[in-house]
């Protein structure tokens, strides 16, 4: 007889992190619901969080590695599956070297603490430049500005919530994303806390998202026109003579002036055409935003996945600066994370600063940003020949085939490759181009803690959590099956041993920081603190646990190997189940500053230099029909479509178009409607509604899960239309390389139905 008990849980499906309690029996998960005793959601969980028993016990989900037999996928045994990579990955680097493996890393591996601590020992291994991540169709271009501005890619303002009066939020929908770069359970009820309290919000979005719609105001901008919208407002800032960073950054910034002058041509009344909002409420938010007693400006997906991603990253932070907002309660803030982190690791208040294009990609010659390329670029580098061309790709967690644009020049890509190994939990659109796919366990399975998301936290707050079941005997756990990958690519054949990784893992974590001597432990004999992380008195951790107690233990909370007894670490974390609450954001600068000049860079020569092309962008043509993405509060990008509680109900798979051009089209609602851009063509009906901008339609992203070979029953039956199809290889914010997946071109017509 078994009896039920509870475990407490982070859920790893977004950046919010709400706490799980998850009732068990057994084997059986019996129910999950929001932990009311979490420090950080308090109870609050979205549709998605109570559905990771679905996910745990669906049985598309792959218990198998599966190799390709014939064309189809057959399920075999590790030893089986492990050869078959070896010998598979060995030959292409025999015959063509290193530079041929690509690898792509797909979004939910932000969210898992195997991944972002076995990935990159994965990509060392691998030793190839050629490599691709979900960051360039999503958040690369505010890191890229935020390392200029700041000094490191993670030196991201997070708008203050908790406190602040004036919210301008422009390209986000957390009623459904529930935030993004700035992590914090239940961003609904946070923004209902502001206006409750008597604050302000504004909303800057194409479409009358549900944010917008709870929002006190809707500003519906034309996709893809936020950088100049928000140059506008800073030359108004400037024009008024109410620029004012503040007494507390005025010695900490350089380029006030250089900002001023590059954006003073920039009036509001010169962009309201392209901007698509008159000039004078462009005016009207700008010194709202001077005169509210404490105002942040966030901006977010719709400002990222643009032309001009990364240069309207840099004005959101511009405009905090000149509003005097930046650093201060109820403003833009920057986090201070748990475990150690870029922006708590080394000398307090200056650094080496940022670059990008350390590296240029093959074909065309694009530069390298936080040592990627544009997954936009990946086609071309695997069907471009020459030396180095891609002929085996190694995708963990990741779905590129719907999430990266020009999904059918990838898909023919992909059909060339020599060979191709996917860790991934499910046989879909990406991995069914596989040679072998290696199955991690279920989430339920594996420890937990939000290594990367928690760096954006809006209170410095750390969560750990333990396995709900102990993995069946047999089965790899996944950090063990990225360091045999790892292994393998290294050459030490099919049985590497995932142990042997994980020892020269740590041992050189440990190494690193004991050399480093503005670390707690600086100095300190390695071995000694190796031992102190691995022996059983510290619960013999392994693998991502013992990498993680080494951040906390020397992160700022942290336990310092004695230096802080009461100091955070994974054994005081195991302790406090519901997470731990070390308190709200704190003015940081300068210490958080790892610029060379150990000052904020107001204006990054690498910024300015964008101005002209922006200021090109006044010409585009303002009647263009533009298609946006959209998002949906049961749906997370490509994948949980096979769980049928998320995706049943209406389609959500719909064109939203607005009455004046469907009646233009001569379409009613649900009616077919052809969409076509430079590169691709799909159908997808009508949905007609005034909750958009005319001359705007969207598609959600993430679907289209018709493609043959797949094993996720469900979302076939829900299948949608991949809007990928449809964005452009050959757009791409050219400071960051992310693709642009918002305000694509497109042409619009009916479908004649029989
Ligand atoms: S908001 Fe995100 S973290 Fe919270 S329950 Fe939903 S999916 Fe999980």
């Amino acid at each position: 007889m078994t009896t039920e008990r509870v475990a407490f849980r982070t859920c790893p499906l977004c950046e919010a992190g709400c706490g799980l309690e998850i009732s068990v029996n057994g084997s059986e998960v019996v129910r999950i619901r929001g932990d009311m005793n979490d420090v950080f959601s308090k109870g609050y969980i979205c549709p998605k969080g109570s559905t990771l028993k679905q996910l745990h016990e669906d049985p598309d989900r792959l218990r198998q590695p599966l190799l390709k037999r014939d064309g189809r996928h057959v399920e075999v045994s590790w030893d089986e599956a492990w050869e078959a990579v070896n010998s598979g990955l060995t030959e292409v680097i025999n015959k063509h070297g290193r530079e041929s493996i690509g690898a792509y890393l797909g979004n939910p591996g932000a969210h898992n603490l195997a991944a972002m601590t076995f990935n990159r020992v994965l990509l060392t291994a691998i030793g190839s430049r050629q490599r691709f991540s979900a960051s360039s169709v999503d958040q690369v271009p505010k890191q890229v500005s935020a390392g200029f501005m700041f000094g490191t890619p993670v030196s991201v303002p997070v708008p203050d919530l908790d406190r602040t009066d004036y919210l301008l939020m422009l390209g986000a929908n957390p009623y459904a994303s529930n935030g993004s770069l700035a992590t914090a359970p239940d961003w609904p009820g946070r923004l209902e806390a502001i206006r409750a309290r008597g604050g302000k919000i504004v909303v800057v979005d194409p479409r009358r998202s549900r944010t917008a719609e709870s929002a006190d105001e809707w500003l519906a901008i034309r996709p893809g026109a936020d950088a100049l919208l928000l140059a506008a407002m800073i030359a108004t800032v400037f024009e008024s003579g109410r620029a004012e960073p503040g007494d507390h950054l005025a010695s900490h910034i350089n380029g006030l002036e250089d900002v001023h002058q590059a954006l003073a041509e920039f009036t509001p009344e010169r962009v309201e055409k392209q901007v698509g909002i008159d000039a004078a409420t462009i005016r009207r938010i700008a010194i709202e935003l001077c005169d509210a007693h404490r105002a942040a400006v966030y901006g977010r997906i719709g400002t990222t996945t643009v032309s001009f991603g990364t240069t309207a990253s840099w004005l959101v932070d511009v405009l905090n600066v000149v509003t005097g907002n930046l650093d201060k309660e109820g403003g833009a803030m920057f986090p201070l994370p748990v475990a150690a982190s870029p922006t708590t690791r080394g000398k307090k208040g200056i650094g080496k600063g940022f670059k990008t294009g350390r590296g240029k990609t093959r074909v065309r010659g694009f530069p390298e940003a936080l040592g990627e390329y544009p997954a936009a670029l990946m086609a071309e580098e695997i069907s471009t020949p020459g030396a180095g061309q891609i002929r085996a790709m190694v995708v963990v967690g990741g779905n590129p085939l719907l999430s990266t644009p020009n999904s059918d020049q990838l898909v023919a890509a992909f059909e060339s490759l020599d060979f191709m190994v996917s860790v991934d939990i499910y046989l879909n659109e990406t991995s069914r181009h596989a040679d072998v796919i290696l199955p991690p366990p279920s989430h339920l399975y594996r420890s937990h803690y939000d290594l990367a998301l928690l760096n954006f936290g809006l209170r410095s707050v750390a969560n750990y959590s333990e396995p709900v079941f102990e993995l069946p005997p047999g089965v790899p756990d996944e950090w063990e099956i990225l360091a045999r990958l790892a292994g393998i690519a290294q050459g030490l054949g099919a049985d590497a041993n995932p142990v042997a990784v994980d020892e020269v893992t740590i041992r050189s974590l440990v190494e690193s920081a004991v050399r480093d001597d503005t670390c707690v432990i600086a100095g300190r004999n390695p071995d000694e603190i190796y031992e102190a992380l691995s022996s059983p008195a510290n619960g013999s951790l392994r693998g991502p646990d013992r990498i993680l107690d080494l951040l906390l233990r020397i992160g700022p909370f942290g336990e310092g190997f004695g230096a802080n007894p009461d100091g955070v670490s994974v054994a005081m974390l195991k302790r406090h189940p519901h997470g731990v609450d070390y308190g709200a954001l704190v003015p940081r600068i300068p210490e958080v500053l790892r610029t060379p000049s150990g000052k904020i860079e107001l204006a990054p020569p690498e910024l300015l230099a964008d101005v002209p092309r922006l200021r090109d962008s006044l010409s585009a043509d303002p009647e263009q029909v533009l298609l946006v993405g959209r998002r949906h509060l049961r749906s997370n990008n490509s994948w949980m479509h096979n769980i049928r509680v998320l995706v049943k109900g209406k389609p959500r798979c719909t064109l939203h178009i607005h009455p004046d051009d469907a009646a233009r089209l001569g379409v009613i609602d649900g009616a077919p409607v052809r969409v076509t851009s430079r590169v691709g063509s799909v159908v997808a009906p009508a949905k007609i509604t005034d909750g958009i901008r005319p001359r705007v339609v969207s598609l959600p992203h993430g679907w289209g899960h018709s493609q043959p070979g797949t094993r996720q029953s469900v979302a076939r039956e829900f299948a949608g239309v991949n809007s990928n199809v449809l964005t452009d290889h050959e757009e791409i914010d050219p400071l960051s390389g992310n693709a642009v997946l918002n305000g694509i071109p497109v042409s619009l017509s009916s479908v004649a139905t029989a």
